[in-house]
């Protein structure tokens, strides 16, 4: 008998997304001439880019060709993008292409890394999240089963409600890793440079190890939010931040991503010294991971040409407008809104004891418009509400015509 990892029994049934598509289900089942409209995805829907689809055909093209060829290749990736990242994306950072690390994407990268860790590492969420930070540490068993308020025993929460503007107090108590995503899943907010700042600052008094989600920074319009954590001094010794060509490029189906590794980011091993994180993670990825798809990376690289960020930038720019008009919609009906101005997600308050599921039903056999409860991103969500705009801008004008006529 092989007994398997108990921790995964802490882990609750997918509930969220079977839920939602349960209730959508019975819905079209009883109106079959339904015109539903999806604003719950956080799946993109504009096709890839002509530039990155001339250098996917070009890659593929080479793999036809024993004299170009590519079988195993790196297992941190190749250093034609490592260094495009690195000269792309952080030049004057102080981060070299030895610092990133490609990968198949973001959310394994982010599940991944808290494997560098003890199983007693104290760990912080904000709350609402994005589901992967807090599962793949009860999966490492450094939590106990989720409690009846809907926090999983061990894990240290950081609220993020209206009343706080949606940006996270700092923990009360010391924590050792701190994860942060902005441009947020699913709030749509953002931290200024200030803000950031605290994080640092609280990450290096503390001794702490920042993990920062920047999935969205290709989203920011606003000037005085930070692209980067390493636009903060000192972050570099403390942080290491996460990237993806997912939503900045539509690489979905695709899959490519990058872990920025620093350095001077340190933990403390079994004898006391300072281990860089980035040996660890370095050597994690080469016992585990063989390498991102060559014509993948290729792909990648071409983002980074002018002609794929201005086509990219156009795309975001799609996803920007929608959003924008959803939040239009939503203060036009008299609620409190946050997001949609640097990130695709707006993040709508529900009137005084409105539940998210209430709201998600009315939604649904009212305007034929489906989102997401808030209470499936975490407890602080309860008496939220999230959109995207990720839909087609035919389609999200429709909802947005919609939400006019709608009455709360
Ligand atoms: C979509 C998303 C990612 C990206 O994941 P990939 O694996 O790169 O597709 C990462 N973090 C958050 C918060 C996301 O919403």
């Amino acid at each position: 008998m092989a007994t398997v990892n108990p921790y995964y029994a802490n882990l609750p049934g997918s509930y969220l997304f079977a839920e939602i598509a349960r209730r959508v289900k019975d819905y079209a089942a009883s109106h079959p001439d339904n015109r539903l409209i999806r604003l719950g995805i956080g799946d993109v829907t504009q096709p890839l880019v002509p530039a990155v689809v001339s250098a996917l055909e070009k890659a593929v093209r080479e793999q036809a060709d024993a004299a170009t060829f590519m079988g195993y290749g790196p297992e941190q990736g190749y250093a034609f993008l490592r260094e495009t990242v690195a000269a792309s994306c952080y030049a004057g950072l102080g981060i070299g292409a030895d610092d990133i690390f490609i990968s198949d994407g973001a959310k394994c990268d982010i599940g991944n890394f808290q494997e560098l860790f003890a199983e007693d590492a104290r760990v912080a969420i904000t709350d609402p999240v994005y589901p992967v930070y807090a599962d793949s540490n009860v999966m490492a068993g450094r939590t106990g089963k989720l409690g009846d308020d809907g926090r999983f025993q061990g894990l240290v929460y950081l609220p993020c409600t209206a009343a706080n503007g949606f940006v996270p107090d700092l923990p009360k108590e010391r924590v050792d890793i701190i994860y942060l995503c902005y441009p947020n899943n699913p709030t749509g907010t953002v931290l200024t440079k200030a803000q950031l700042s605290e994080w640092v600052k609280y990450a290096r008094e503390n001794d702490s190890v920042i993990f920062f989600d920047a999935a969205y920074e290709a989203f920011i319009t606003s000037d005085d939010v930070p692209h980067s954590i390493y636009e903060i001094e000192g972050a570099r010794d403390v942080a290491v931040e996460f990237r993806s060509y997912s939503k900045s490029a539509g690489f979905t189906g695709l899959r490519c991503g990058f872990a920025v590794v620093p350095p001077g980011v340190t933990g403390v091993g079994p004898d006391g010294a300072r281990v860089p994180l980035r040996e660890m993670w370095n050597r994690r990825q080469t016992t585990k991971y063989n390498g991102c798809p060559y014509i993948v990376q290729r792909a990648a690289e071409a983002v980074h040409t002018p002609d794929g960020q201005k086509q990219c930038r156009a795309v975001i720019d799609i996803y920007l407008k929608n959003a924008a008009r959803i939040r239009e919609a939503f203060l036009g009906l008299g609620l409190t809104v946050a997001g949609g101005v640097d990130a695709p997600y707006v993040w709508v308050a529900l009137p005084d004891g409105m539940g998210s599921w209430d709201f998600f039903d009315a939604l649904l056999t009212r305007a034929e418009i489906v989102g997401t409860p808030g209470a499936g991103f975490g407890p602080s969500g309860e008496g939220y509400f999230r959109l995207t705009g990720f839909g087609s801008p035919a389609r999200t004008e429709e909802a947005v015509e919609r939400l006019g006529k709608f009455t709360m």
